[in-house]
């Protein structure tokens, strides 16, 4: 899909696991690499992805990968960001200017600013007006979630991240925390997916059937 003067995909299942099936790995095998070029014919920046709000300044294509980070954000033409997920929620970022970003979100993400960091090094590269879409993730419905984290999260982004699970427990609302940062940054939300990867069986979920197996959330320009 288009996300203003940019690209985005965001896969599930049908594209197959575009991760290292849960191994850290130096670099992709020659399946998962055709995988993903399948997706994007060009050199993949993507990540070692550790939960945090490091994140990466892609200067050519293919820079980057492998280094340990949740974020990655570029100027340069030719160049296509990655993140890969299971339950964790991903952001691709794009302003009319052609700067790009891409952020792995879960909670601990979200926590650590991860998605504001992406926003905030996109600007110090010259973006002007960005607009943010939003792949599947969990849903409040399938997150149950203890009260001293989500109290952690209620803290710092407003109680609008507490949900419900679909049997009545407290849950984390991640699509919810993923709003709220992005309209604290600026950013308009114009697209999210709206797909429960617990609900989905069209995607991979690790919270809801232990998959290792990654779908990956992919911006580039044009
Ligand atoms: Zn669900």
């Amino acid at each position: 899909m288009r996300l203003g003067p940019a690209q985005v995909r965001f896969t599930g299942v049908a594209e197959g696991d575009l991760g290292h099936a849960g191994a850290w790995v130096e670099r992709p095998t020659a399946e998962v690499e055709a995988r993903r070029r399948a997706v994007v014919d060009r050199p993949w920046s993507w990540l070692r992805q550790v939960h945090g709000a490091t994140l990466v300044v892609v200067d050519e294509p293919g820079g980057g990968a492998g280094q340990e980070a949740d974020a990655a954000v570029s100027s340069v033409p030719g160049v296509a960001l990655a993140v890969f997920t299971a339950d964790c929620a991903p952001v691709a970022l794009a302003s009319d200017n052609g700067v790009i970003g891409v952020a792995h979100a879960g909670w601990r993400g979200l926590l650590a600013g991860v998605v504001e960091a992406a926003v905030d090094a996109m600007r110090g590269l010259g973006a002007d007006r960005i607009q943010a879409a939003l792949g599947p993730c969990i849903h409040a419905e399938c997150y149950e979630f203890g009260p001293t984290d989500l109290a952690a999260v209620a803290a710092k982004l407003g109680d609008e991240v507490r949900g419900t699970t679909a049997n009545g427990r407290p849950a984390l609302d991640v699509p919810a925390a993923v709003r709220v940062v992005l309209a604290r940054s600026d950013v308009e939300l114009v697209s999210a997916g709206d797909v429960c990867t617990a609900c989905s069986d069209a995607h991979f979920s690790f919270r809801a059937r232990k998959e290792m197996a990654r779908q990956a959330g992919v911006v580039w320009m044009q």
